[in-house]
Parts: structure tokens; C-alpha cells; sequence
């Protein structure tokens, strides 16, 4: 049994180990961790259990790759076209990629479709794009031609989490390797073997030996040893804001750059102005989509007073029809990833029962799913008292905190009263109104009646204040992943 193709019922997919400059190589101490099936509870796959030693050899190859190997002498244009030959391939091999990402994830079949297709897309902008980084001239002194360009870090690491590991995968690779980084992917031990085949993928296609190696492995040994290894150029890290400050502590110990990317409690501001009807599928998806477990999930629902029994009402209806089951019924949200998950999602909920928070809407979980899935059934929670753990923490399960606010001054207060800033949504029929607001609200990104449209891999993404640093996704991204070198010629 290999990578490629979904285990039959009690069938394992057995590790092959690290994949570096091409290839599979048994990592260093030979051990293993176990990958379950969220949908199931059942081991699926065992992989390779990296160690220190393990992305040392990694980092070796991309370094090779990056300094002497045939990855370093690609010119952009060739990057690029490797890139869209990717793209290709991810789409030539949907199916199998959608099966992998649904066994591993847990996703609804049709989530997991769109992930895949996000990954080709990431490919495709971004294989586009290799040959549209320069620099520029700068006006100087006479005599002198001065010019800058953008060149690569050089070796950069990449840890991603579990969330969307496919849609992770072309979202931090695309733009490194793009600009000719050479890299090293830690994928999270929850959700990496979609990584691991499209690693191979871009084997087939014809990326040089180095340019993209994965090591995959718990985050403790691995993660830690990706981050702490001396070699880095830059690191890329994309999960939990405590795993994110050792990121960003390892990084200054060596004196590189990061992005972070640590999540959210991005509000959706609905004034009583709202289109309804319009609004209502955003308003739900944002937050049940991936089970919740998004890092720009709209998980805080701000209305408008004078509006709030319409709305919330109308919000509750649509909700409590909202289904949890296995990826094959392709319903509304599958599982969490992990019985932690679930453990964690379930905290939330029973304090704020605790403490008196109301559930307003229940989605359920569909008869029939198997007993050892990690389940929970959807939940809308109101009114949310503004200082409680659920109106200011990320839960990252299916779960919706409505809180009420005054006017447009209480709403903008009430959307920027986290320490999180990732994306928001201002829900209002007035253009002078939603211009206004979406001005005021600190986030990465901002929608006026809409939120998360259509994946926008074009889109700058990134956050604002304990949400993280550092942009992903569209030009920006390349920009990050690159540096400005500034040359001075003198001349006659
Ligand atoms: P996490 O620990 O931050 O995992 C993210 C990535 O970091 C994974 O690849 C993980 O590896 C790795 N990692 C873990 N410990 C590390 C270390 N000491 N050094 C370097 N890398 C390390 O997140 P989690 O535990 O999976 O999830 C916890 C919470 O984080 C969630 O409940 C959610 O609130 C948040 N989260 C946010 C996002 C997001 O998109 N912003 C994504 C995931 C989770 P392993 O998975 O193999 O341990
Ligand atoms: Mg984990």
C-alpha cells in the first residue's frame, strides 16, 4: 500500500519516509506516527517520524539545490512554467487528491474538491506570475546607474498546519519557489499526506532535486528542529499563536525573517439595513465551513439592535438545518480533526453554558456516522456578554457567537475588541456606511457584503495585530518571500 490511493476499510498506508531531493529516504530513527481517519477514529496511514537529523538532510538538499544545483540556474521564466506544469497535474489528479484530503481531514467531499482546486489555482497564479517580479531604477547621482532586484531568501521552512493541507501546501510553496527559494515543508502530523503526494507530483513534473523536500513528524521534534536549525533563510508558519511565538523566538535567534499566520475572530458587522436574503449563505457558510476550523472563520455574528430579532432569528433557522457527517455524505461540515479538537470545541460550549449563554440555534450530526468520528454538532450561541471567552477567543470548531451592538460607532468598537484582526465582513445596503466602516476595522481583509470570496488566492491575506504578520496569497506574498538587493554601478 502506498501514498497514492485510499486505503480499503482497516487497510494502512505505510510511511516512506522523508522526501528529499526526489526521493524517499527512510528517516533516521525509523519510527512513526500514526494518522487516523477523523471521520472513522481509525489508523489510516503511518508516517515517517522526522527528527532533528532528518530536516538537517533536507535542509542540505535544498541548500545544494539553492547554491549549486540545478533549481539555482532555472531562469524565472522556467520556474514558472514548472509551476503551471503542477498545476496541471494537481488537476489531472483531483479525484485521487480529493480522496486523500477527505480521508485525512475529515472533509466534506466537495470541501475537500475545492481545496485541491485551490492548490492548482495557487500553482497557476503564482507559475504566472515567476516572470513578473523586478526591481526597479532609481534616480542617483550622476555617474551612477542604481537599480534594485528581487532576489530569493535563499532556503526557506515552511511549517503548515491541518487545517487545509493541500490549499497550505500551494499557498506557502507557490510563491517560494516561484521567486526560487529552495524549500522544506514540516507538514502537521494531523493531515500531511496530500503534502507528501503532491511532493511526488512535482517530482513527475520535473522540479530539480532540492527545491521542495518534506519532512514530515510531530511538531515537537520536527517542527522544533525545522525552526531551530541554524541554516534557514526564512521561515513561513501558518497555526496557534503559541506555537507562533516560538516561531518567531527561534527566528530572531537567527536573525531571519517570518511570517505568521495565527488565526482569528473575525466579526461579521450586519446592520439592520442588511440585504437578508443575500447575506444569510455567507453569514452561515463562514463559519461551519472546514467544521470551523478556519483560520478566517466568521465566528463572532455582530448585529444591529433594531434588526437583531429579525436577523438572528433568520440566521437561527438556516442554521439549526446544518448536518455534520462522514466526507462520502458530503453534507454541511464532517468531523473535527483530532479527539483534542473535539475535547477543545466542547470546553467552549460547556462553559459558556456555565455561564448562562444561551444556545440559540443546533445543527446535528447525520444517523449513521461511525462512533469513533470526531463529531460535534454545530452550535449558535447569543447574546455573548462582550468580555466572555466566546466573544473574544478562537474556538476553531462549528461554533457562532452572536453579540448585539448600538450603532455604527458600538459596532466598529464591538468588531475591533479582540486582540485578533484577520478578515471581517460589514453587512449594509449603505455604500457610504459600509465604505466607512470597512475603513475603520482592523483586518488583513475586509468584505462589504460578502466574506471570503471565492478563495482569492489573488488577495493579499495576512493579519493585523496578535493575528500575525507577514502577507500570503497574491503579489504580496511574493514580495515577502523575496528580498531587495539595491546594486550601484559607477560609470564615465
Ligand atoms: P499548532 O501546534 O500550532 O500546529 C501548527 C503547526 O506547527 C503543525 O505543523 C505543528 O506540528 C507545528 N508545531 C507544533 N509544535 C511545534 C513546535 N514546538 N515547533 C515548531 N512547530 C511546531 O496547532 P495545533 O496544536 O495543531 O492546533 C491548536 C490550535 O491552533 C487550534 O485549536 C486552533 O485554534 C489553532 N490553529 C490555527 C490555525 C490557523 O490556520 N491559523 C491552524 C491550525 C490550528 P504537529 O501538528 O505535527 O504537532
Ligand atoms: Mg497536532
Amino acid at each position: 500500500m502506498n501514498i497514492q490511493s485510499k486505503p480499503a476499510a482497516g487497510q494502512i498506508m505505510e510511511a516512506k519516509g522523508i522526501f528529499v531531493d526526489n526521493k524517499w529516504h527512510a528517516n533516521e530513527t525509523g519510527g512513526t506516527v500514526d494518522v487516523y481517519a477523523p471521520a472513522t477514529g481509525a489508523v489510516v496511514a503511518r508516517i515517517a517520524a522526522g527528527s532533528a537529523g532528518d530536516v538537517d538532510r533536507a535542509y542540505k538538499a535544498a541548500r545544494r539545490a539553492f547554491e549549486e544545483g540545478a533549481w539555482g540556474r532555472l531562469t524565472a521564466v522556467e520556474r514558472g512554467r514548472l509551476l503551471l506544469k503542477l498545476s496541471r497535474a494537481i488537476e489531472d489528479h483531483a479525484d485521487e487528491l480529493t480522496a486523500l484530503e477527505a480521508l485525512d481531514c475529515g472533509k466534506p467531499l466537495k470541501q475537500a474538491r475545492a481545496d485541491i482546486v485551490a492548490c492548482a489555482r495557487y500553482f497557476e497564479f503564482y507559475g504566472g506570475a515567476a516572470d513578473k517580479v523586478h526591481g526597479d531604477t532609481i534616480p542617483f547621482l550622476n555617474g551612477y546607474l542604481a537599480l534594485t532586484e528581487r532576489v530569493p531568501h535563499g532556503v526557506t521552512g515552511q511549517i503548515i498546519p491541518w487545517n487545509y493541507p493541500a490549499q497550505m501546501f500551494g499557498r506557502t510553496l507557490g510563491p517560494a519557489l516561484a521567486v526560487g527559494n529552495a524549500t522544506v515543508m514540516k507538514p502537521a502530523e494531523d493531515a500531511c499526506l496530500t503534502p507528501l503526494r503532491l511532493a511526488e507530483l512535482a517530482a513527475e513534473v520535473g522540479f530539480p532535486e532540492g527545491a521542495i523536500n518534506i519532512v514530515p513528524g510531530t511538531g515537537e521534534e520536527a517542527g522544533a528542529a525545522l525552526t531551530a536549525h541554524r541554516g534557514f533563510d526564512f521561515l513561513s508558519f501558518t497555526g496557534s499563536p503559541e506555537v507562533g511565538t516560538m516561531v518567531q523566538i527561534a527566528a530572531a535567534k537567527n536573525h531571519i525573517g517570518c511570517t505568521l499566520e495565527l488565526g482569528g475572530k473575525s466579526p461579521q458587522v450586519v446592520f439592520a439595513d442588511v440585504d437578508l436574503d443575500a447575506a444569510l449563505p455567507s453569514l452561515v457558510n463562514a463559519i461551519v465551513q472546514n467544521a470551523g476550523q478556519t483560520c478566517s472563520a466568521g465566528s463572532r455574528l455582530l448585529v444591529e439592535k433594531s434588526g437583531y430579532d429579525r436577523i438572528v432569528g433568520a440566521v437561527a433557522e438556516r442554521f439549526a438545518k446544518l448536518t455534520a457527517g462522514t466526507p462520502d455524505m458530503d453534507l454541511d461540515l464532517g468531523p473535527v480533526i483530532n479527539p483534542g479538537q473535539k475535547r477543545r470545541v466542547e470546553r467552549f460550549c460547556g462553559n459558556a453554558g456555565n455561564d448562562g449563554i444561551e444556545v440559540i440555534a443546533e445543527g446535528s450530526i447525520a444517523d449513521g456516522v461511525p462512533e469513533g468520528g470526531y463529531y460535534v454538532a454545530p452550535k449558535m450561541f447569543g447574546q455573548v456578554p462582550r468580555d466572555n471567552a466566546l466573544a473574544l477567543d478562537e474556538v476553531f470548531g462549528p461554533v457562532l457567537s452572536v453579540i448585539p451592538f448600538e450603532d455604527e460607532a458600538d459596532g466598529v468598537a464591538l468588531a475591533n475588541g479582540t486582540d485578533y484582526g484577520l478578515v471581517a465582513g460589514v453587512w449594509t445596503q449603505n455604500a457610504n456606511r459600509a465604505t466607512r466602516v470597512a475603513r475603520k476595522v482592523r483586518a488583513g481583509q475586509v468584505y462589504v457584503n460578502a466574506y471570503g470570496a471565492g478563495g482569492g488566492i489573488e488577495l493579499p491575506f495576512g493579519g493585523m495585530k496578535k493575528s500575525g504578520h507577514g502577507r500570503e496569497k497574491g503579489f504580496e506574498a511574493l514580495k515577502d518571500l523575496s528580498v531587495v538587493k539595491t546594486i550601484v554601478v559607477k560609470h564615465d
